[in-house]
C-alpha cells in the first residue's frame, strides 16, 4: 500500500485550521531577538516586537543563531526534487505502470510517483548542500536527472519542467528532538520525514505548554551537540563522499 500527500493543500489548510481556532499568523516576520526576563519572553521580529509567555522553536532546518543551543544540535541539509513534462500513456506502462509511491533503499536514495497530471515527480538528497536557491537546486536538478536516467534509461532524455528544493533538518541520530531547554520549549529533527509528526508534535506540545497531561514521547531525549558544528555544517562533503562509498559497496 502506498500513499500520497498534496503539502501546499495540506500546509494552506492547516493554517486555515489554525485560524480557524483563533491562531494569528504573522507572515514575513522572522524572529532576531530573543530575551527573557523573569517568566516572560521579548522578541524582535522583522515586523516588530511581541511579548509571550511561552515560546516553541520550530524553526528546523533554518533555525537562527538566534537560538545558538538549537543551531548547534540542527544539520541544514537540502532536499530536491524534480517534475518531468507529462508522461504519454506508452511512457508510463513502461515505466509505472502500478501507479505506487517508491522509495529506493540506498543511503543516498530517491522516491519518485506519478503526479495526477502525469507527470513523473523524482526527489532525493542528490548532493549534500546546506543551501536551496534556484542555482543550487538546479544543480541538484541536474543531479537528480541522471539518477532518474540510471533507474529509468528509458526517459532518459525527457523534458524536465519542474525543479525545486529546500532544507530538511536533520539530528546526528536522524531523531526528532521535542521538549523544553532554558526557557523554550522546542520540536525539531525531523530529519526529512516531518510532514506528518511535525504537525502531530504541534498538538502535543501545545498540551504540554499549557499543562495538560504531557504526552511527548521524546520527552527527556539526551541531545548533545555536534562536534565543531557551529552553524555551517562544513563537514558535509565528507558525510556526503562516505554514504556514496557505503551506497558503492553495497
Ligand atoms: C524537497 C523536500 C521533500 C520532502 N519530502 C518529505 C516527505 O516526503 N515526507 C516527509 O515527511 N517530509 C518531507 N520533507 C521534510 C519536511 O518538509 C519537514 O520535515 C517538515 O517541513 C518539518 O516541519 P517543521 O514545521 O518542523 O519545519 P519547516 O516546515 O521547515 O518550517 C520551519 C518554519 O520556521 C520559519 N522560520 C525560520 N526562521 C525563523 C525565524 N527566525 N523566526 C520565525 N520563524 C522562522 C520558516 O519560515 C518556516 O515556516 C521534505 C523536505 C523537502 C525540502
Amino acid at each position: 500500500k502506498s500513499a500520497m500527500m498534496h503539502m501546499g493543500r495540506y500546509v494552506a489548510g492547516l493554517a486555515e485550521a489554525a485560524s480557524r481556532h483563533g491562531a494569528t499568523i504573522f507572515e514575513q516576520a522572522a524572529v532576531a531577538e530573543h530575551r527573557q526576563a523573569g517568566n516572560r519572553h521579548h522578541l524582535k521580529t522583522a515586523r516588530g516586537s511581541v511579548t509571550a509567555d511561552a515560546v516553541l522553536v520550530a524553526t528546523g532546518a533554518y533555525t537562527p543563531s538566534t537560538f545558538g543551543y538549537f543551531r548547534r544540535r540542527i544539520i541544514s541539509v537540502g532536499s530536491f526534487i524534480i517534475a518531468t513534462r507529462p508522461l504519454t500513456a506508452a511512457e508510463i506502462a513502461a515505466t509505472m505502470p502500478g501507479n505506487r509511491t517508491c522509495v529506493t533503499s540506498m543511503n543516498i536514495g530517491n522516491y519518485f510517483r506519478l503526479s495526477p497530471d502525469n507527470r513523473l515527480i523524482f526527489g532525493g538528497r542528490a548532493r549534500f548542500s546546506a543551501t536551496s536557491d534556484q542555482r543550487s537546486d538546479a544543480k541538484s536538478g541536474a543531479i537528480l536527472r541522471a539518477s532518474l536516467a540510471e533507474i529509468f534509461p528509458q526517459l532518459a532524455s525527457v523534458e524536465i519542467d519542474y525543479c525545486w528544493g529546500g532544507l530538511v533538518d536533520m539530528t546526528k541520530d536522524r531523531f526528532p528532538r521535542a521538549g523544553y531547554h532554558d526557557g523554550v520549549w522546542y520540536a525539531m529533527g525531523y530529519s526529512g520525514h516531518g510532514a506528518q509528526l511535525s504537525t502531530h508534535l504541534g498538538m502535543i506540545m501545545a498540551d504540554a505548554i499549557l499543562d495538560r497531561p504531557d504526552r511527548n514521547p521524546l520527552n527527556g531525549l539526551e541531545w548533545p551537540a555536534v562536534p565543531g558544528h557551529f552553524g555551517k555544517p562544513w563537514f558535509l562533503p565528507l558525510v556526503g563522499m562516505y554514504y556514496k562509498m557505503l551506497d558503492r559497496m553495497q
